[in-house]
């Protein structure tokens, strides 16, 4: 029986989507096999609710690694904690979320453990090949214009992270999983004194959870009032091409695309956007597409669903008044 093992990121103390994106993910990809799902679970304070999610998200095992140490991350003691789990284990592949936490700690144990690493991947498959269980893992490279994957034949475990918001969470009802208590002590001393905590004023948009996105790109850039006034009054979360956010007319984290999240909304409305595949990159899982652009062979055509050919100065004050008639009318 061979191993896949999950990093669960948490923040505030709270289970992060990408742990979970995972492990729905390899569950769908492994579900005839007998190979095991185990989620690596590192906490101040175990959790009953968490267990049970990380079981119904898929995962067979659950190892759970309980000290106060992980109350608040550090790059030193996670890194030395998952060492710790790897050398115990021996898992055939280890996988992370390519978050902030996921790329801090993925080449530092990596190194540690003498194992490839393959950053940022969009796509996950796995091979049987005789005995071994092959994790390939495809990411854009060059720039974007081709990708590649990429194999790791010779190390264990083979790793990789994984963007955010690329795979949908799953609840697979019928999951059990064991639950395994891991208590080594952590031998490292910290660097890091936290003096005081203070939570950001800022808020932060998380494009990965919004359900309806309005889009907008170099031939929308003076439009963006109207694409937040639709946004605002159909729920919606405006985003913005990496050409919007380079004129700083939006902020980086209304970026889709390679360099900014990537997102899977029911709807996805993309104006002014070519369809340069950095951009779809991260936008190309979405249920539904309407794109809006001038130039019928933009490119962005080839993944709508519904391509509007005409000038988006003209269509999104239309669409505005509609939704305003139309919610006046409710
Ligand atoms: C390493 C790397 C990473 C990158 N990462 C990202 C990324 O994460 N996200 C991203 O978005 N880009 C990224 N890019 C940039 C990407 O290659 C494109 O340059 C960018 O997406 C183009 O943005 P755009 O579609 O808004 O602009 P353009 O390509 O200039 O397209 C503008 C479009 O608007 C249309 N248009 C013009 N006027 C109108 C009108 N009145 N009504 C309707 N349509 C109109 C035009 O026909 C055109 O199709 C990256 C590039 C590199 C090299």
């Amino acid at each position: 029986m061979k191993s896949v093992a999950i990093f669960i990121e948490r923040r505030h103390q709270k289970l992060s989507s990408v742990g979970l994106e995972l492990l729905s993910e390899t569950k769908r990809l492994l579900k005839d096999t007998n190979h095991q799902i185990v989620a690596l679970y590192l906490t101040e304070k175990s959790n009953t609710d968490d267990l049970k999610r990380l079981e119904t998200c898929g995962a067979d095992q659950i190892i759970s690694y309980v000290n106060p140490l992980f109350e608040t991350y550090d790059t030193i003691v996670f890194t030395k904690a998952l060492e710790n789990i790897i050398k115990a284990y021996d898992f055939d592949v280890l996988l992370l979320g390519s978050t902030l936490m996921g790329r801090d700690l993925g080449p530092r144990l990596s190194a540690r453990v003498h194992t490839g690493l393959t950053a940022d991947a969009t796509l996950l498959e796995f091979e049987q090949q005789e005995d071994r269980l092959s994790l390939l893992a495809t990411r854009p490279a060059l720039g974007g214009n081709l990708f590649a994957t990429i194999i790791c034949p010779d190390n264990k475990p083979q790793m990789a992270t994984i963007r955010p918001g690329v795979f949908s969470i799953e609840a697979f009802e019928s999951q059990k999983a064991s639950v395994i208590s891991f208590d080594e002590a952590i031998t490292v001393k910290s660097n890091i004194k936290i003096i005081s905590k203070k939570v950001s004023e800022t808020a932060h948009v998380d494009l990965t959870k919004a359900k309806l996105i309005i889009a907008g790109g170099r031939g929308v850039a003076t439009m963006f009032p109207t694409l937040k006034e639709i946004a605002l009054l159909t729920g919606g979360e405006v985003a913005a091409s990496r050409a919007v956010v380079d004129q700083n007319i939006e902020p980086k984290d209304r970026l889709v695309g390679q360099t900014g999240s990537t997102v899977r909304p029911s709807v996805y409305v993309a104006s002014g956007i070519s369809g340069a595949i950095q951009h779809m990159s991260g936008m190309d899982k979405s249920e539904m597409i309407i794109a809006i652009n001038t130039d019928p062979n933009a490119l962005i055509f080839n993944v709508a669903d519904i391509s509007i050919i005409a000038d988006a100065h003209k269509v999104l004050p239309l669409l505005q008044e509609e939704i305003q008639l139309i919610k006046h009318q409710l």
